[in-house]
């Protein structure tokens, strides 16, 4: 092969439609499954992988509207693909299933350049640290006193020391539940809080000085993300230790800087499986920086670790149902030890293999 020329020379998307453990809910939802949107793409011999957890139209958008054209453009120009693909989806809009589609394609292309390197993906783009600090997610509002504990007890075996329930169905059902958090961990925890968006701004105003009491030190979409100025309004008044976060439905630069610039959060959450990829993620990442806002990824850890260790994000999310997702249906998957995740070097790109026999029976379609 020519020196740094090598051409996508396949795009294969497919759906695995994933049950939840059990039936889970947050402040504004509740659902039963995950859909595992997965991506190969084949060049020089090797093939890389990518994924978003979103809707079985993204595998369509990606089939109809974005594989053809990326085929036969060098793999080692991802921002020409990247740029690509954004005119290709123009008329459909960028957000929403537009951008997973460009995720899952954006993840599996750098997983094959640094593949054909037959490096990390950390090495490739080039490490900051070794290891990242995760907490756990999860804590359901529809679990029951014994799920939740037993889920404190799965984040404990791995050493973490920092949980996030979710809230806001019932205000005092809340508060007892970061009561018993509290209790299985003898005080010794960071709590983490997310409503999803379920509260108006005064709403939750009031709730973030109540929980700034029980110790809560971050509380995540209080309202709704979309309410750029209401999110503005209660970071400025919430009092310590208590930092407001989200960004978990950034599909692009615009929105990130637009959350940044209006100085609506303190800890600004991204999502390369939802932004437009890694690509997107690192400029996201760089463009907080500038802000001194400190990052820290959202969902899907397996996929992120990587660039987490390349980057200074202050932890990542190891959310429950991507945890048992990424664990059982992918070979080179890493769990926590001692609250941290740190790559295995030794495999090339992200590392991380579907297992297609134990992925089968959840095929979509
Ligand atoms: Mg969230």
């Amino acid at each position: 092969m020519e020196r740094n020329i090598v051409l996508v020379k396949h795009v294969h998307v497919s759906a695995y439609k994933i049950p939840t453990q059990t039936f889970e809910a947050d402040g504004t939802l509740d659902w039963d499954h995950t859909i595992l949107v997965y991506v190969e793409i084949s060049g020089g011999g090797k093939t890389g992988i990518g994924y978003s957890y979103a809707s079985y139209a993204t595998a369509i958008l990606i089939k109809e509207m974005l594989s053809e054209r990326i085929t036969g453009m060098n793999v080692f120009d991802i921002p020409s693909i990247g740029y690509q693909m954004i005119h290709a989806i123009r008329n459909q809009g960028r957000d929403g299933i537009s951008s997973m589609a460009i995720s899952a394609i954006d993840t599996a292309l750098w997983d094959l350049k640094a593949k054909l390197l037959d490096i990390s993906l950390v090495k490739l783009l080039g490490s900051l640290k070794e290891k990242v600090a995760v907490y756990g997610s999860g804590g359901f509002t529809n679990y029951s006193d014994q799920q939740l504990e037993d889920q404190v007890k799965l984040w404990q075996s791995f050493g973490m020391n920092k949980i996030k329930i979710k809230i806001g169905r019932n205000a005092i059902e809340d508060e007892s539940r970061i009561l018993k958090l509290q209790k299985y961990y003898g005080g010794k925890t960071e709590i983490f809080v997310d409503a999803n968006g379920a509260y108006l701004k005064k709403e939750a105003l009031y709730y973030s000085k109540r929980f700034a009491e029980l110790g809560v030190v971050w509380f995540e979409e209080p309202v709704s993300s979309d309410d750029i100025d209401s999110l503005k309004y209660i970071t400025e008044k919430v009092p310590p230790p208590i930092n407001i976060t989200a960004g978990e439905y950034g599909y692009n630069l615009f929105y990130f800087n637009r959350m940044l610039k209006e100085r609506a959060v303190d800890i600004l959450q991204i999502d390369a499986s939802r932004c437009g990829g890694f690509s997107e993620m690192i400029k996201a990442i760089n463009l907080a920086e500038t802000y001194n806002i400190p990052v820290s990824t959202h969902c899907a850890p397996s996929l992120h670790l990587h660039v987490a260790c390349a980057t200074n994000i202050i932890h990542m999310e190891y959310f429950f149902d991507h945890y048992k997702i990424e664990k059982e249906l992918f070979d080179g998957a890493i769990t926590p030890v001692n609250g941290y995740l740190k790559p295995d070097y030794s495999r090339p790109g992200i590392g991380l293999e579907l297992k297609k026999k134990d992925a089968e029976k959840f095929l979509y379609r």
